[in-house]
This record gives C-alpha cells, sequence and structure tokens, in this order.
C-alpha cells in the first residue's frame, strides 16, 4: 500500500492517504505531549511500541467482535486502517478512581469503583477537552441521535470487558483508558485511533508501579523500559 500525502498531523501520529479511497496509514511518533501540549519531549522507540501494542489489541478486540478500523501493521512505525469521520467525543472509561476523577470529585487515589464508569469529554483542544453530558453532545451535533451516544457507551463497556480481565491475567490493572469512534464509509460506527500506554493507565498488580505515560505527566522517567515490558507481556514474552 502505497503512502501518499499527509492529511493530517496530531500529537503522537501523522496520517496519510493511500491509494485507497477507504485505507489511510498511521505513522506512530516518538513525541510525548502532557497537560494539553504543554509539556513536551520525545522518546526514541516510543511510535513503535505503541504501532505494536495497539496492534495486538486491536487484533484482539476484532475477534471478540468489536468493530475497529484496524487493516494490518506495515511496519515498525506504520499501521493501515480504514478512513473514519472522527466524531469529536472522547470516551473515558474507568476502573480505578484517579488522575481527573480524583482532582475533579476528590475521590480518594487508587480507590476501586463500584460500577465502571464511562464519560464522554469533548475533543477540543482549544477548550482543554471539557467534560460533556449527553445533552452537550447533541447541542454541540457532535452525533446525530441519542441512539449513538448510548452506543459509545454499550461499545465502550463491551471493549472492557475484554481488556480488564485480558490485563489481569499479564498482571495488569486496568485502571482507566481512552477511546476514540469514527464513522467509517457504511456510517458505521467504529473505534478508531489507538490502545496504548500512552491513552491508557495500567497499575503492575504486584508492584503497583505505573506502566503507562503517567511516568512522563508525573516525571517518574522509565517510560520505554515501562511500555516494552507492558508489550512484552502481551506478547508472552
Ligand atoms: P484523565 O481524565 O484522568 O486525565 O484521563 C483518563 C484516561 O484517559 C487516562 O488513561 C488518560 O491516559 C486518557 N486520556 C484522557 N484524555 C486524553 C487525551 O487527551 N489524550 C490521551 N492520549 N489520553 C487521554
Amino acid at each position: 500500500m502505497e503512502k501518499r500525502e499527509l492529511l493530517y498531523e496530531g500529537k503522537a501520529k501523522r496520517l496519510f492517504l493511500t491509494d485507497d479511497a477507504n485505507l489511510v496509514i498511521s505513522e506512530f511518533k516518538d513525541d510525548l505531549t502532557a497537560f494539553n501540549g504543554e509539556k513536551k519531549s520525545s522518546e526514541a522507540g516510543k511510535g513503535a511500541l505503541n504501532n505494536k501494542i495497539s496492534t495486538e489489541l486491536f487484533k484482539l478486540l476484532d475477534s471478540k467482535g468489536v468493530q475497529t478500523h484496524f487493516v494490518e501493521m506495515l511496519d515498525d512505525n506504520h499501521m493501515l486502517h480504514k478512513k473514519a469521520d472522527v466524531i469529536l467525543i472522547e470516551v473515558i472509561v474507568r476502573n480505578i478512581a484517579t488522575g481527573s476523577l480524583t482532582r475533579n470529585l476528590g475521590i480518594k487515589d487508587g480507590t476501586i469503583l463500584p460500577f465502571t464508569l464511562v464519560e464522554f469529554d469533548y475533543k477540543d483542544d482549544d477548550l482543554g477537552d471539557p467534560k460533556l453530558n449527553d445533552q452537550h453532545a447533541l447541542i454541540l451535533g457532535l452525533v446525530e441521535h441519542q441512539d449513538e451516544l448510548d452506543k459509545l457507551r454499550r461499545v465502550a463497556r463491551q471493549i472492557n470487558a475484554i481488556l480488564k480481565p485480558y490485563f489481569q491475567n499479564i498482571g495488569l490493572n486496568l485502571v482507566d483508558f481512552k477511546l476514540e469512534f469514527g464513522k467509517d464509509s457504511n456510517g458505521n460506527i467504529i473505534l478508531i485511533d489507538e490502545i496504548s500506554p500512552d491513552n491508557c493507565r495500567f497499575w503492575d498488580i504486584e508492584s503497583g508501579e505505573k506502566m503507562d505515560k503517567d511516568r512522563f505527566r508525573q516525571g517518574l522517567g522509565g517510560l520505554k523500559v515501562a511500555y516494552e515490558e507492558v508489550l512484552n507481556r502481551i506478547l508472552g514474552k
């Protein structure tokens, strides 16, 4: 598949057109950003790790009947996937309280939530990704119908029901994660973007160690070692 002109450059990926109008290529970058782009760095090899981790997780979800944009991993930094119109809603799934949930609501860090919490953030950097309720999402026209919001929640819970035990099995608590969805050329809602330690929180079950982008956000160091460990556990190494 030929990589054609640049369509879009985001904080962690570049998106390229291909010779097939329905397919695009994501290039996973080594750049790291946090706090809405205020903190920036780069870690050689980070993009390849996220590409490989996302590939394995998309394959897992595909095998369980979740519709995703994934087609194939092309090389270390490139993934071929379906083109989709992005829905500007970040779907946040939480099993354990930390991050903005503890900051906003004063819930003690590390509290196991009585049920899985699914939240919506408006994907808008200029506004700092504010929280959305269903009425906000409909007023903003981010989706057409309430049904679509219900579907985002349903699929997010389905994904959590697959990933949470999967990670538990390899010694990681899936604390929380962010999903993005889009509409394919047939109007179907599909999972897009990536699933990696850049947009998930993983805590080692035994040591409690953070194995995700919080190592960068909180200046803990050892980010690449942690991402490599996540990939190795996924690959059963
Ligand atoms: P929080 O709202 O606590 O900052 O984040 C909740 C979860 O969603 C974390 O796993 C975090 O990595 C992910 N998340 C939330 N917003 C973003 C975002 O704008 N970019 C990325 N990469 N992840 C996000």
